[in-house]
């Protein structure tokens, strides 16, 4: 076994704290990674707060792993010793069903197995999260960070950069389209980046106005504060997609839904602990759709990468030490993280 720290959390109540844990050793096509960095999710803080029911503690959250190759399992063939890897929010899956076959892994009809709150291919392992020192992941679910990205700011890219990547990619946001993005947080703004850089002309939809110029820097054509509820008219029936990244459910979504062209689709990747409501009318009027998508597969997280990197485009980081982590928690919780905290996995 492999001796490992973290950062774990005890109960739904109480802070996180350090935490003495083993990682399997390795197995033939097992990468042992030297976590660097590692991103902090609201995922992270709706299943450590049991906001999505209850979970097994300890629990070592953190799916935005970085970090590099500390030594491989004899018939590893992808990695060596040195290279610089990701790992995301999940560590196997079944590798049989429809699904696995069609390379949507994230998809995988068995459940895949979660980095953290789930339990490894033997079925009764408990898995834990980045907020640790070592991680020991198959080859098949480890991606390659391409070398101009630095592992701070690739970190993100592994849960945030995806999750929003690929529905913009599905939906095809591009020249000539329209994108809307609901929340800058950790997601929504690269949302904001990704789409922009696909061609897409986007428009930041915040609730409150003090996000203006940072929206604008990272390259959204326009913002739009909801508070002053007239937007909802002035924009109605403007937008070919709109991403929801907001994690809380205390929206009007109606309104939202509003603001869609005929045909078009509003897909939520926000995963709030309450249900999203909407009357049947703003969907039946203009043939509208309500849609959701779950994080990416493998090949499309590696392509997702790939893409950041050709276009030099990574997440706003706030970097933070290990015993900052109760605070950063907070922080996000109150809209106020700018845009992503990443933790410093050398400093535990
Ligand atoms: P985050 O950094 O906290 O961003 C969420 C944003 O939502 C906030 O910055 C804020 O943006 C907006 N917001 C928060 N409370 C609000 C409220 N009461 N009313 C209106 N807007 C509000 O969170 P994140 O890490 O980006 O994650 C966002 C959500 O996606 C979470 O629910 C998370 O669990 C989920 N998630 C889903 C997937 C997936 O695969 N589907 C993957 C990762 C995360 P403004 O200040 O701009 O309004
Ligand atoms: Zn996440």
């Amino acid at each position: 076994m492999i001796s490992a720290k973290g950062i774990a959390a005890f109960s739904a109540k109480e802070p996180l704290g350090p935490w003495s844990f083993q990682r399997r050793s390795p197995k033939d096509h097992d990468v042992v990674i030297d976590i660097q960095f590692c991103g902090i999710c609201h995922s992270d803080i709706h299943t450590v707060r049991s906001e999505w029911g209850d979970i097994q503690y300890p629990l070592v959250p953190g799916h935005e792993i970085a970090g590099v190759v500390r030594q491989v399992g004899p018939k590893v063939t992808k990695y060596k010793v040195g290279d610089h890897v990701g790992v995301g929010c999940f560590v196997d899956s079944c590798r049989e069903c429809a699904h696995c076959k069609q390379e949507l892994e994230n998809y995988c009809l068995k459940g895949m197995n979660a980095t953290y709150n789930s339990v490894e291919k033997d079925g009764k392992t408990p898995t834990q999260g980045g907020y640790s020192d070592v991680i020991v992941v198959d080859e098949n679910y480890v991606l390659r960070i391409p070398k101009n990205l630095p592992l701070d700011r690739a970190a993100p890219l592994l849960c945030a950069g995806i999750t929003v990547y690929s529905p913009l990619m599905h939906w095809k946001a591009g020249p000539g389209k329209r994108v809307g993005v609901m929340g800058l947080g950790g997601l929504g703004h690269m949302a904001v980046k990704i789409a922009r850089a696909l061609g897409a002309e986007v428009t930041v939809l915040s609730h409150s106005d003090k996000k203006k110029a940072d929206a604008l820097k990272m390259g959204a054509h326009q913002f739009v504060s909801t508070h002053d509820h007239s937007v909802f008219q002035e924009l109605a029936g403007t937008f070919d997609l709109i991403i929801n990244t907001v994690s809380s459910a205390d929206l009007n979504m109606g309104d939202y839904f509003g603001l869609l062209k005929l045909d078009a689709t509003l897909v939520s990747v926000g995963a709030p602990d309450k249900p999203l409501t909407v009357s049947a009318f703003p969907l039946i009027l203009q043939r509208r759709n309500f849609a959701g998508s779950l994080i990416g597969s493998i090949r499309e997280t590696q392509e997702m990468l790939d893409f950041c990197a050709k276009h030099d485009i990574t997440p706003e980081i706030e970097v933070v030490s290990p015993k900052d982590v109760n605070t950063a928690y907070e922080r996000v919780v109150k809209s106020d993280v700018r845009y992503r905290f990443v933790i410093d996995m050398k400093k535990l």
